[in-house]
């Protein structure tokens, strides 16, 4: 029987240049002695899809050899950073022309600038990005965070990319070890979701079926702001994982406090994919109310019960075959909230938020409590 491949995000490093308002991983960063060696990489399974993030993965001055260690086992491979290190990732991407990298840029100049408190990050990761797409690398893209401060930006930060033939990618605010954040939160949803819907529609309209399936995404967004519960059932840790610097496979990067399966650094795939501590980390997501909507979750739900967003996406085409938009409205929530059934303190009950929690980080004790 042909071997069940899976879906990974290697955490190569917990350290980051950035100064992210909605992240302080910044406070919490890995030692780099400590981060994950390529023969723990050499351990991993095989793959479909291979996620690599941080912290900053390009502060790793390896990661060149993590990413050819990684293709020997994985379809596809997706970059996140900053695009701070512009030499370092076009020399990466000459050498790995067919990988994908996505930029995280939080808005035009000032807001991103603003939000992610890196000098000129925005010039340099927008120089990035075309640099990439001058030496004709396809699979490069903005990752937007959408929260009220640049929800404005939203829109005219697409258009910027789909002009550039960029990919485009969102995502809204969470709280986790991972992000080592338990405050963060949209105020005012109404508006945030309003300029979700302006993009859901800019999707729709759009001629690319991957745009559309994009507009469902968004569209669970607007779901997941107001606190509802996940369009599709969450099965992180049955076919996806995440590992983190040090070794520590998880089934996801929303959860409060760390949650590992087992350690590949001292465990072979099979026996920590098998164990009964990785079971029980299953039944726990099972029962999770998180109600996360990241691409690193939702993604493999999208692949997997494919009809659902399928029906949404075939149902919005043929409206907008008949003059009929999307609206935000359609989301029962959306409605109660505007009629006034329901408070936006009950809301703010939904979200994971606790400005009294002490934020777990994930770190190894040895290196610190939360902060
Ligand atoms: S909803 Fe899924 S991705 Fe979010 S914390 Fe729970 S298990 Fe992880």
């Amino acid at each position: 029987m042909a071997e069940k491949k899976l879906n990974g995000t290697v955490i190569v490093t917990y350290r980051c240049n950035a100064r992210c308002t909605m992240c302080n991983r910044y406070k919490a960063p890995s030692r780099q002695e400590d981060e994950i060696s390529l023969e723990t990489i050499r351990k991993l399974p095989k793959m479909y899809f291979t996620n690599i993030t941080g912290g900053e993965p390009f502060i790793r001055t390896d990661l060149k050899e993590i990413v050819r260690e990684l293709y020997k086992k994985s379809d596809r491979i997706v970059i996140s950073t900053n695009g701070f290190f512009t030499d370092r990732i076009l020399d990466l991407a000459k050498e790995f022309p067919q990988i994908g990298i996505r930029i995280s840029i939080e808005g035009l100049q000032e807001t991103n600038d603003a939000i992610r408190g890196l000098p000129d990050g925005f010039k340099r990761g927008y120089t990035t990005l075309r640099r990439l797409r001058k030496m004709g690398m396809k699979d490069v893209g903005f990752g937007m965070t959408v929260q009220d401060i640049n929800a404005p930006d939203l829109v005219p930060l697409y258009r910027l990319s789909d002009r550039l033939g960029m990919e485009f990618a969102t995502a809204s605010l969470h709280n986790s070890f991972y992000f080592v954040e338990s405050r963060n939160i949209i105020h005012d949803r109404p508006m945030v979701a309003e300029n979700f819907e302006k993009l859901v529609n800019e999707l729709l309209n759009s001629k690319s079926p991957k745009k559309w399936f994009r507009a469902y995404f968004n569209h669970g967004l607007i779901n997941y702001i107001y606190g509802q519960k996940r369009l599709l059932p969450c099965d992180m840790a049955f076919d996806t994982f995440f590992i983190d610097p040090y070794g520590d496979v998880m089934p996801c990067n929303g959860t409060k406090d760390k949650e590992v399966m087992g350690n590949l650094n001292e465990q072979d795939w099979e026996e920590l994919w098998n164990s009964s501590r990785a079971e029980m980390v299953r039944r726990k997501v099972r029962c999770c109310d998180r109600q996360c909507w990241m691409i690193g979750s939702v993604s493999p739900a999208m692949h997997k019960y494919i009809w659902v967003p399928a029906f949404w996406v075939i149902r919005h085409k043929l409206k907008f075959w008949t003059k009929k938009k999307y609206s935000m409205y359609e989301l029962k929530i959306v409605r109660d909230y505007r009629d006034g059934k329901v408070t936006k303190e009950a809301l703010d009950r939904c979200s994971t938020c606790d400005l009294h929690a002490a934020a777990a980080n994930g770190l190894k004790e040895k290196q610190g409590d939360s902060v």
